[in-house]
């Protein structure tokens, strides 16, 4: 068990959608947990299998009492409207004011392989829509206007410096 190395922003890997998670067995575990130990490690709330560099359409979460691992995952629901700034351990967490859906439904598999749905509201919603995001290849930074997405970008490539 052991945190791994953060890809950051603009890795190939950020920007593809993941494959499906098929085999439900013992490397699974021993990768959720790397991945839980590198989201803590970090200071994160939420960690996509892309951020480790593995294009799988995974993330594990730890944010406003969730606690949870979603394999293919889906957002099946969304409703209602939030404001409030998002940051990525991807991109230095340089944050953004990003409005998200209020309300979300989780579609996923857990661990087993055993498929769940979850409602959440608030943070844990706008987890859950940041995380499936990344699995699908789709930085938070997406969804900004031009102007702010180079922002947030800039502040991140001097942060490198
Ligand atoms: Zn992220």
């Amino acid at each position: 068990m052991a945190a791994r190395p953060i890809v950051e922003y603009p890795a190939i890997v950020l920007m593809t959608p993941g494959d499906q998670v098929v085999n439900f067995d013992r490397d699974l575990e021993s990768l959720v947990k790397d991945m839980f130990e590198t989201m803590y490690a970090e200071g994160g709330v939420g960690l996509a299998a892309q951020q480790i560099g593995l294009s799988l359409r995974l993330f594990v979460m730890d944010c406003d009492g969730i606690k949870l691992v979603a394999a293919n995952p889906e957002i099946i629901f969304l409703e209602g409207e939030q404001g409030g700034e998002e940051g990525c351990l991807s991109v230095g967490k340089v944050r953004a004011e990003l409005k998200r859906s209020e309300r979300a439904t989780l579609r996923a598999q857990d661990i087993q392989g055993k498929t769940f749905e979850l409602a959440a509201s608030g943070l844990a919603a706008r987890c859950f829509q940041h995380e499936t995001d990344h699995c699908d290849g789709i930085l938070f930074i997406r969804h900004l206007s031009p102007l702010r997405r180079d922002l947030v970008t800039s502040k991140f490539r001097k942060m490198k410096k």
